[in-house]
């Protein structure tokens, strides 16, 4: 079995509430949220971080930022405003090795950048 959780939340293993799919990337909700809407966009692909991702993945990338826009309205935040965070390597705070981008909204955001 897949050792990674995204992986195998991806594939159907593992629980998650997924929120969206296409060929490249799905989305599912974070499990212990930060604010009211907070879903991680995550390629379908297993990428450690942002670190390996390279220039061929460029609509990968670009994919990952439209379906993060696309949710935000669908959850009703896009007009309040919302956050996207990419965690990358140990100084960046990254707790689960495959690249995931946080969509987090719902309330004005507290804490700093920083
Ligand atoms: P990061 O610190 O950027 O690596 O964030 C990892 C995020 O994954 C955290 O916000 C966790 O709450 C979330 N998370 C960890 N395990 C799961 C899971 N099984 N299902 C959904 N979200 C998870
Ligand atoms: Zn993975």
């Amino acid at each position: 079995m897949n050792a990674c959780i995204f992986c195998r939340i991806i594939e159907g293993d593992a629980p998650g509430e997924i929120v969206y799919r296409d060929d490249l990337v799905t989305a599912f909700r974070d499990i212990h949220p930060v604010a009211p809407v907070h879903v991680l966009i995550v390629p379908n692909q297993h990428f450690t971080s942002l670190n390996d991702v390279k220039s061929e993945d460029e609509a990968l990338a670009g994919r990952m930022i439209l379906v993060a826009r696309k949710l935000a309205e669908r959850e009703g935040i896009h007009k309040s405003g919302y956050r996207l965070i990419v965690n990358t390597g140990s100084h960046g705070g990254q707790v689960i090795p495959h690249l995931h981008l946080h969509l987090i909204g719902g309330q004005r955001m507290r804490h700093p950048m920083g």
